[in-house]
């Protein structure tokens, strides 16, 4: 595996014509990421994974400072995972000139977009400059951020960018909850009442199949998250997937989507229903 921190080098590396599967990440790995690695290596020449901790995706009140970083140890997984080339740039070689970002113009009203103003230009503008240096076949995204993968999509279609976006499905631990860096943030008991995010979904879910409404369906989310100690929500939402507008009749696929603040964790969760 090679570890590569500027441009110009990771150019050269990539110089050959092989197909590249692109799994960017933001370190402190676990098994979600390692699984948008497995998938890439199975459909691509060489696999390519970066670590940047991305600073404009950050609210100023947000945890960019203490978000975990483990280097060593990423680098030890990426390599037992099969990536073939390290990506670990800093924020100057990322951002040389910051005269440009991207912004996103719908679907970052509601979810996550709307508790976090801005992190979704940030994300955006990351990926697109990640894009650009890599230069990817196919790019492997979870749906763990459903939302994330919806705008990223939304943006490789606005921009005409030649990139396969690849859907990857949420690894989850045995109790259901989704695996993240941020889970290090939860004691033991909040590791054990969270894995309730997960049974509540589940039942959403069955409950659309059942034909329940729309709102009956999330009251009931709302009335079974209230129910876990030492938590608030912060947001329970049912929107058309993947335009993340109103859910309609003529809506197929609904994501059902929930943000939930612990002591020092906010965890986001999702469940994506089909009808029919
Ligand atoms: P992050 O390092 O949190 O920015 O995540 C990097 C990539 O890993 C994103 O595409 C995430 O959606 C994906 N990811 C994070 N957690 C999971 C998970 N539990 N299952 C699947 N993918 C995940």
């Amino acid at each position: 595996m090679r570890i590569v921190t500027d441009p110009m080098s990771l150019r050269e590396t990539l110089s050959d014509g092989l197909t590249v599967g692109f799994v960017p990440t933001m370190g402190y790995l676990h098994e979600g990421h390692l699984s948008l690695v497995e998938a890439a290596k199975r459909e691509n020449d060489r696999v390519v994974m970066s670590i940047f901790v991305n600073p404009t995706q950050f609210g100023p009140n947000e945890d960019l400072d203490r978000y975990p970083r483990d280097f060593e140890r990423d680098e030890q997984l990426a390599r037992e995972a099969g990536v073939d080339v390290l990506f670990y740039p800093d924020t100057a070689t990322m951002y040389p000139l910051d005269m440009a970002r991207v912004t996103v113009r719908t679907g970052a009203d509601v979810l996550c977009g709307a508790s976090r103003p801005g992190h979704f230009d940030g994300v955006l503008t990351v990926v697109s400059k990640l894009f650009n240096l890599v230069r990817p076949t196919r790019a492997y995204f979870g749906l763990k951020d459903a939302q994330q993968v919806a705008l990223i999509e939304g943006y490789v279609r606005d921009y005409f960018v030649p990139v396969e976006i690849i859907r990857c499905p949420i690894i989850r631990e045995d109790s259901g909850l989704a695996k993240s860096s941020r889970n290090v943030y939860l004691s033991e008991t909040e590791r054990i009442d969270a894995s309730d995010i997960n049974r509540a979904l589940i039942e959403a879910r069955d409950a659309l199949t059942e034909g329940v409404a729309i709102t009956s369906v999330q009251e009931r989310l709302v009335e079974r998250l209230s129910a876990i100690p030492n938590s608030t929500i912060d947001y329970v939402e049912l929107v058309d997937y993947p335009t993340l507008s109103h859910v309609t009749d003529s809506s197929t696929e609904l994501l059902i989507a929930v943000a939930v603040q612990f002591e020092r964790a906010r965890l986001i969760d999702n469940t994506i229903w089909k009808r029919g």
